[in-house]
């Protein structure tokens, strides 16, 4: 069965193909099938509603099954923020570069200990019958206090797992214990009692 993949990120679909892939998932993006996505509004309170309203509006335009994700970094000196608002943190959607500025700003002179931070990854899953899956996971970490490492996308050359940069895993190594590679395996495991 093939599944509309709802996002424009491309290191994001990158991550979520090869993840998916050998899980027997065949997803596809709108731009391949020649569809154009129109742009939703991601109004929702929550990773998870953010995700639902994605998916629900891709499986709505193409009548097939969508899948969505909703991701981002919630750090705990900034009572959780950027949290949702992870792509637009510093103004400008997706502009990596500004976010991890403004956030190394943020935590200028925090020590070391309370810098740390949990990725969040909610996906859902809406089939055009209106069944609908949600999954969520999330990883923990610290914040660094500088970029390190070219790997990944975001926030990565600043988010630290035992002190190693996520700018300096590997794909592979990051698909195994990230957020996006643990809700993407939860999925699986739902669609497989389903389908
Ligand atoms: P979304 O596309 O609205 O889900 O925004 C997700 C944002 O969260 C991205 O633009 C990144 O800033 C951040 N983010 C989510 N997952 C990751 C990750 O795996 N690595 C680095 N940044 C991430």
């Amino acid at each position: 069965m093939d599944f509309i993949l709802a996002t424009n990120n491309m290191k994001k679909l990158q991550e979520m193909q090869r993840i998916l892939s050998p899980l027997g998932i065949n997803v596809v993006t709108a731009k391949m099938l020649g569809i154009t996505l129109e742009e939703v509004e991601e109004n929702g309170k929550t990773f998870e509603e953010n995700a639902s309203i994605k998916a629900g509006a891709a499986c709505k335009a193409t009548n097939m099954p969508a899948i969505a994700d909703d991701s981002g970094l919630c750090v705990d000196y900034l009572d959780g923020a950027p949290g949702i608002f992870s792509a637009r943190f510093a103004g400008e959607h997706g502009n990596d570069e500004r976010n991890n500025d403004l956030l190394l700003e943020k935590l200028e002179g925090v020590e070391q200990n309370k810098r740390t931070a949990h990725y969040v990854c909610a996906i859902c899953c809406v089939f055009p019958d209106g069944r609908k899956i949600t999954v969520r996971s999330e990883c923990n970490g610290t914040i660094g206090f500088a970029r390190d490492g070219t790997e990944g996308f975001g926030y990565d050359p600043l988010f630290l797992i035992n002190g190693r940069s996520f700018g300096r895993y590997t794909a592979e190594e990051k698909d195994k214990i990230s957020h996006r590679g643990n809700a993407l395996r939860l999925l699986a495991k739902e669609l497989e009692k389903m389908i």
